[in-house]
Formats: C-alpha cells, sequence, structure tokens
C-alpha cells in the first residue's frame, strides 16, 4: 500500500480515541455522526445526514460505470461501564465503546479518505455510517428509510473485529454467520395469597419453575438434533414475603437460531408449553415474543469475493466453520442487498502474551494496530467491485 496511507494513520488512531471518550449510545450518536459527516464533506464527498435517526451516507462517485458498492460502519456504544484505565477511557459514566463500533467508523472513514485521494476504480461508493447497532435496529431505520432506494447499492459489506481470531487474520463464511436473535417475556398470573392455604391460591412460583424446565426441553425434543439454536431463560422475579404465595412470577429470555423454519417451531414450542404448563397449574400466562434482529446470511458469490479480496492484504485467511450466536443488525440490509459481513480479527498472535478481552466485556479495547488492515480490505472490496477498465 502506498505511502498515503501510513500518513492517514496518526490522525485516524487519534480520532479512534477521541470518539471513544466520548462514547453515546445508540440513535443518540450527535456528536460522532457530526464528526464524520464534517471529515466526509472536507475530503468531497456527497454527505447525506440523518437517515435512520443519526446516520449518515457518504458518496464517491469516480468514472463513468454504473457499478454500486456499499461498505457499512457501526457508530454506537454500549451501556456499560468500562473498567480500563486507558488515558482515552470513556469519560461518560455507564456508557463504552465496548464492542469497537469506533474502531470500525475509524477504519470506514480511512477508506474514504484514501479512495478519495487514489481514486483507482470506476463507479459509486457508498460510505455507509449507521445508528443503534446494538440491539435498536438503526440498520432496520436506514433501511425504511430508502437508504437503498437513495443510495443503490449492489454489492453491500461490513466487518467487525473479532477478539477470538489473530489480528489481523480475516474470516467469513458463505450462508448464516450471525444468528437470529429473539426475546421473550411470560408473566405468570396466578391469584395471590396466603402461603400456609396453598389448596385455595394457584401456585405462580410452581408454574413458572416448571415453565423453565419445560422450556429447557424444546431444543432437545422439538426440534431437528442437526440444526442449531440456543434457547436461555435468563430473568426469573416473583414474590417479597416467606409466607405469601405472589400473584404473578416474570420469566424472561432470549433464543437464537439460524434458520427461520426452526425459529417458528421454537416459538409455536415455547408458546405450547407456558400455555400447557399454565392450564395444568390453573394459572394464566401472557407471553411476549420478539424476533429483534433476523439471522446474518452472507450471498455466497459476495463471501467468495470478499475472502479473495481478503487474501491480498491480510496473513491468513479462512472459511470460518461455524457462524456466531450473537446477532447483528447488519442483517436488516443483508435481507435487501447482496453482501457479506466479515470478521477482521484483533486478538492476540501466535507466541504474544496478550489478548484482547471479549467483546462486551468492561476491559475490552479496539485493537488500533488492526486499523490499516480494516481500511486495505475496504479498499480491496471497492477497487475489486468497482474495477477500473
Ligand atoms: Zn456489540
Ligand atoms: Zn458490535
Amino acid at each position: 500500500m502506498p505511502d498515503a496511507l501510513s500518513d492517514l494513520l496518526p490522525a485516524l488512531v487519534a480520532f479512534r480515541r477521541d470518539i471513544h471518550a466520548h462514547p453515546e449510545l445508540g440513535f443518540q450518536e450527535h456528536r460522532t455522526a457530526a464528526l464524520v459527516a464534517a471529515a466526509l464533506k472536507e475530503i468531497g464527498l456527497d454527505v447525506h445526514e440523518g437517515i435512520g435517526g443519526t446516520g449518515v451516507v457518504g458518496t464517491l462517485r469516480v468514472g463513468s460505470s454504473d457499478r454500486t458498492i456499499g461498505l457499512r460502519a457501526d457508530m454506537d456504544a454500549l451501556p456499560l461501564q468500562e473498567a480500563t484505565s486507558l488515558p482515552y477511557a470513556s469519560t461518560r459514566a455507564g456508557v463504552f465503546h465496548g464492542c469497537g463500533h469506533d474502531g470500525h467508523t475509524t477504519m470506514l472513514l480511512g477508506a474514504a479518505r484514501y479512495l478519495a485521494g487514489t481514486r483507482q476504480f470506476d463507479g459509486t461508493v457508498n460510505f455507509i455510517f449507521q445508528p443503534a447497532e446494538e440491539g435498536l435496529g438503526g440498520a432496520r431505520e436506514m433501511v425504511k428509510q430508502g437508504l437503498f432506494d437513495r443510495f443503490p447499492c449492489q454489492r453491500v459489506f461490513a466487518l467487525h473485529n473479532w477478539p477470538d481470531l489473530p489480528a489481523h487474520h480475516v474470516a467469513t463464511r458463505p450462508g448464516p454467520i450471525m444468528a437470529a436473535a429473539d426475546k421473550f417475556e411470560i408473566v405468570v398470573k396466578g391469584k395471590g395469597g396466603h402461603a400456609a392455604m396453598p389448596h385455595v391460591t394457584p401456585d405462580a412460583i410452581l408454574a413458572a419453575s416448571e415453565m423453565v424446565g419445560q422450556l429447557n426441553t424444546i431444543l432437545a425434543r422439538r426440534i431437528p438434533p442437526m440444526a442449531t439454536a440456543v434457547l436461555s431463560v435468563t430473568r426469573i422475579a416473583g414474590g417479597h414475603a416467606h409466607n405469601v404465595i405472589p400473584a404473578t412470577v416474570n420469566l424472561g429470555g432470549t433464543v437464537r437460531s439460524f434458520d427461520p423454519v426452526i425459529q417458528d417451531r421454537i416459538e409455536a414450542s415455547l408458546r405450547q408449553v407456558v400455555e400447557g404448563v399454565a392450564l395444568a397449574h390453573g394459572v394464566a400466562a401472557d407471553i411476549t415474543y420478539d424476533r429483534y434482529y433476523p439471522a446474518t446470511i452472507n450471498d455466497a458469490d459476495a463471501a467468495a469475493a470478499a475472502l479473495a479480496v481478503a487474501a491480498k492484504v491480510a496473513p491468513h485467511i479462512q472459511i470460518a466453520p461455524e457462524p456466531a450466536f450473537t446477532s447483528e443488525d447488519f442483517a436488516f440490509m443483508l435481507q435487501v442487498t447482496k453482501g457479506a459481513y466479515l470478521w477482521l480479527g484483533q486478538g492476540a498472535n501466535p507466541g504474544e502474551g496478550a489478548c484482547s478481552s471479549p467483546l462486551h466485556h468492561p476491559h475490552y479495547d479496539f485493537n488500533d494496530a488492526i486499523i490499516p488492515t480494516g481500511i486495505r480490505l475496504h479498499v480491496g472490496l471497492v477497487e475489486a467491485h468497482l474495477k477500473a477498465s
């Protein structure tokens, strides 16, 4: 890569650390979005703000081809207290770039800067900076507000730093790469009464306990053994006194899956199990089941093309043997546009002692050493898809 990239790095690292120190939660990324928009304008891109809340799109056209590509980064931080003592640690209590979106934003901005200078392609690049990836569906909002109608993209790609892979290594896979995420809430309703008179009071605690046990049989007994999914009950709350049977008990949890048929089956089984147990115990149960993120499904050709690009810029590439059970709202973009989601390693290399903390861990930090690799990947994707003739 020409010197141009190394010249850009000091300012990019400073930018990354600045937004790390000033993190913003989903749909509140006003400062970050303004910095991104200003930087994109400075390098001459056509900049559009306020898409899907705080989303920003910068467009760079070179040549006369009608080919198009989108590259996406997420800008939001997590509601989590940072526990590092870094000089650029979060200045905002309880808000923290614990997933490395500060790094993603920086790498995409770096790619825009680099490509605006070198212009070795023929077509249109849309640099998509999205809000609210962490559970709030910023990508869905941008798509709803016409992202791909206003900024057509034949292919769209996104990178996520990956602590489990050595730094600079790249992995992706055809088909599912991140899980669909559902959440459920169950309110078990009895009558409430004296604990010494259980025969006149349906026991919401006992019913809820049995529901937890039965819900844990769904994956073992209701879906095919070769299918992969997770169902975790993560919350149970009810009661406040030793001598009172409570009137209500609340249960909550999550379901992760990769195949919509399996997802349907799990939801239907959950409803059946909860209603059946409730009936047996003489209680009622209100069920709220929310499918908040679909599975992230890579287009096979786009994933293969991305790995071919990665092979030129990364020391090691691999087809990931299995998807991750975490979820990603880039899924909404891949539902309407072909593309792929890639993991960029940021962990320890063989022989190194230090290792990156996992994503969403209070000691996590984005590894600035991978910024150039991320930029080369973005640039490679553009130069491959929009090949200058
Ligand atoms: Zn995250
Ligand atoms: Zn993330």
